[in-house]
């Protein structure tokens, strides 16, 4: 059977993608302790995943990706220190978005339960002290040791945005994240519509802002979710980093990219359960609207 999924461990919920502005510095996150490794099955080719990182083929035209909530050590592998480069949400920042390595999986099962389709999965169960998957190459780690890891992580994605794209002609990548500015608000990064192009052209700006966008389905389930109105602009530094950017259809790979930033509201652990059943509601009417061919 393909993509065993394990829930691993209880998790502080700390960190987030971008400090709260009067938050001290979340606590390395080498200083907890390192899950079991789970036995993970995968597609990928032979001898390319690691049991550092989750996956699951998938059966629907949804990727979930999450790369900040992973807690494991990268074995020989020093941390990074951030010499030398910018610091904040879109350069050095090793906080950990607790609780998202937990609810991406959530999500996924609950998405199958629902639709009886799996969705893609790759989810880092390495720690973002080693590498930051969700960085360009050139600053995503500093101990080469680190680099088979972090291609590993992208070599999925791309190999899963490709097959979702030939298997269905169009579809959806969700980068799951943490932020630690509202508890209860989930955050749209889609760098203001760009990495949703395609399905803008296809639909039109309702599709992107509108009651029957993502977002808007996310709101009538029940989330607080940001921006709410057509031609507000997403919040600085949660718009939409390197996957979203890399992956959705303002990059090559001809499908859709939408970052989901959590507030802790939804990603603790006793929330995650429920937030997954809302986030599937939505995915699903979304998908129904968008990713399904009506003739
Ligand atoms: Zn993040």
């Amino acid at each position: 059977m393909l993509g065993l999924l394990l829930l691993v461990g209880a998790v502080a919920a700390v960190a987030a993608d971008v400090p709260a502005p009067s938050a001290a510095p979340p606590p390395p996150a080498e200083s907890e302790p390192a899950a079991a490794l789970p036995d993970l099955e995968s597609p990928a080719p032979a001898g390319m995943v690691s049991s550092l990182i989750v996956t699951q083929l998938g059966e629907c035209p949804i990727i979930i990706s999450a790369p900040h909530g992973g807690t494991a050590k990268i074995p020989g592998v020093s941390l990074r220190k951030g010499v030398g480069l910018e610091k904040g949400p879109a350069g050095f920042f090793t906080g950990r978005d607790g609780g998202t390595e937990e609810l991406a999986q959530e999500i996924a099962t609950e998405i199958a339960a629902k639709t009886g389709k799996k969705p893609y999965l790759v989810v880092a169960r390495f720690a973002r002290t080693y590498t930051d998957a969700n960085r360009p190459p050139e600053i995503a780690y500093e101990d080469p040791d680190a680099k088979p890891v972090y291609d590993e992580y992208h070599a999925l994605l791309t190999q899963y945005c490709r097959d979702v794209k030939k298997k269905f002609g169009r579809g959806l990548l969700i980068d799951v994240h943490g932020q630690g500015q509202s508890a209860e608000t989930i955050y749209r990064g889609t760098n203001n519509g760009n990495s949703v192009k395609l399905l803008r052209e296809r639909f039109g700006e309702a599709a992107h802002t509108g009651d029957k966008s993502m977002f808007g389905l996310l709101a009538a389930n029940g989330c607080t979710v940001y921006p709410t109105q057509p031609g507000v602009k997403e919040k600085e530094g949660l718009s939409g980093g390197y996957i979203t950017k890399h992956y959705g259809s303002s990059g090559g790979f001809g499908i859709d990219s939408m970052q989901f930033e959590f507030g802790m509201k939804y990603r603790a652990e006793a929330a995650r359960k429920d937030t997954a059943k809302k986030v599937t509601a939505a995915v699903a009417a979304f998908s129904d609207l968008y990713l399904t061919d009506k003739n």
